[in-house]
């Protein structure tokens, strides 16, 4: 008994010092320069190579590659203007977060302020992890289904350190913000605040302790990319790899691996009416849709507040601002993303927001970097926290003696005061909607199964209009 004792304790520590071997660990960045960049980014992600981050002022893309794709870029022509290798593991610098380090922080946040925070696991990875969420309102305890919801989430890749940081300073701003500040003390009160920093909790182990250029999750050691899993439009446009090792490999089929179906599954449970998806680098703001020429048909909400936001945050250098744009218009297709699910299937108004410069990397200086960047990048969430008092329609669909109608559909059209826009929106538990419209006059028709339409003119300006509609049965 003792002798089989110590030979499993012996294993055990053997593992983990395999575990904590990074012999196998050996890549290159190499930095390109692109004179024809849009079409040379198509056939660099057509090739499958490990597309990092992209400097748009200076054309250049960072690739990670091992020595035989290395040479293939040098075969393929392409103008290599720097060369990074790294032999072994270099670690992110210690002071960024674990899935462990996370689930404490989250829980002691959740102590610390028992009435604005609770933190939950809202399910498990592929290796049996939890992946934490925090809610952030005024009376947290007493849900007020009335509030419009909003969620920010990290990591969906997990090489990108960084993107754990900015959630991790919107659930620190609003607490120790509240009943200080008076702007972060009306958003606290009046919205339900999600935040989920750390996504992908197996893949970001595998960075702390094998590979720390990982990025996807660990299915079958291979790895599949869980931002192009998503089962809306998977596989549909080349926006994602069919291929095993490739870092944007798509898995066998849409909504295959767990974590996307945790994600989907609290999307849409919470209905937020923003969502960020923090990644890096490359300093850009991304809307939907994924594939090339798409556009969303909520394109002037969409497209103007993303704009919006990439102008609000400063560059790396101090000197630029963030960019705004599809995918395909600043980088190349993508199928299989959280926003263009979010978009489609959970009328949510969905960004990723790609943090640092390519001098930061992946694995920039905890010192020099985290407080800048998620001083740079708060202006951006804050935005979105405003937006839900701006322009937009909130209230409820009810029966006539008071009860909500959870199987509405908002129907919008503008009659006046700029381009035709026209929306469905499908309500909330309970019947609450929280809809944001461009200013003008509309028609909002609001129906239900089994019941008769109620048709209202209504006028919007730049703040929120609140009204209900009450539907008799047919
Ligand atoms: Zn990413």
């Amino acid at each position: 008994m003792k002798i089989k004792l110590s030979l499993l304790a012996f294993s055990a520590l053997m593992l983990t010092q395999v575990g904590m071997d990074f012999t196998g660990a050996h890549h290159t960045i190499l930095r390109l320069e692109l004179s024809q960049f849009p079409a040379q980014m198509k056939q660099l992600h057509a090739l499958d190579f490990d597309i990092a981050g992209v400097n748009l002022n200076a054309h250049t893309v960072d690739l990670v590659v091992d020595d035989l794709q290395a040479k293939q870029i040098h075969d393929l022509g392409f103008k290599v203007i720097n060369t990074k290798s790294q032999v072994g593991l270099t670690r992110p610098d210690n002071n960024y977060q674990t899935p462990e380090k996370i689930e404490a922080l989250l829980k002691k946040y959740a102590a610390q302020y028992p009435t604005l925070a609770q933190v939950q696991s809202v399910g498990k990875s592929l290796e049996g992890r939890d992946i934490w969420a925090i809610k952030i309102t005024s009376n947290v305890s007493q849900p007020d289904p009335a509030k419009p919801h909003i969620f920010f989430n990290g990591m969906h890749h997990a090489r990108e350190v960084m993107s754990v940081e900015i959630p991790l300073d919107t659930i620190e701003t609003l607490l120790k913000g509240y009943g200080k500040d008076s702007k972060i003390t009306h958003w606290v009160d009046a919205n339900e605040i999600w935040v989920l920093p750390m996504f992908n909790v197996d893949g970001n182990n595998k960075v702390w302790n094998s590979e720390s250029m990982w990025r996807k999750n660990t299915r079958g050691g291979y790895g599949v990319d869980i931002n192009r899993n998503y089962p809306y439009a998977w596989n549909s446009c080349n926006g994602s790899s069919n291929s095993q090792s490739a870092q944007d490999y798509h898995g066998p089929s849409g909504a295959s691996e767990p974590e996307t179906v945790v994600m989907m599954n609290l999307v849409k449970a919470i209905r937020p009416v923003f969502s960020i998806s923090y990644h890096s680098y490359s300093e850009i703001v991304i809307y939907p849709f994924g594939c090339e020429g798409q556009h969303t048909p909520t394109k002037e909400v969409v497209e103007s507040i993303g704009a919006e936001m990439a102008s609000l945050i400063v560059s790396d250098d101090g000197e630029g601002r963030y960019r705004a744009g599809t995918a395909p218009e600043l980088l190349y297709s993508v199928d299989g993303g959280d926003i263009d699910w979010m978009y489609h299937e959970a009328s949510v108004i969905p960004y990723v927001i790609e943090v640092n410069a390519d001098s930061q990397g992946f694995q920039p200086s905890y010192r020099k970097w985290r407080q800048k960047t998620v001083d740079n990048v708060r202006p951006a969430w804050e935005l979105l926290l405003d937006k839900l008092d701006g322009s937009s329609l909130h209230g409820q669909v009810k029966t006539p003696n008071g009860e909500g109608v959870g199987t509405a559909v908002v129907h919008l059209e503008r009659t006046s005061g700029g381009n035709p826009f026209v929306q469905d929106y499908p309500v909330r538990q309970d019947g609450y909607f929280d809809i944001i419209v461009p200013t003008g006059q509309y028609k909002v028709t609001y129906s239900a199964p089994g019941m008769q339409d109620s048709v209202q003119s209504l006028s919007v300006g730049s703040v929120r209009v609140e009204t209900n509609a009450s539907l008799q049965a047919k």
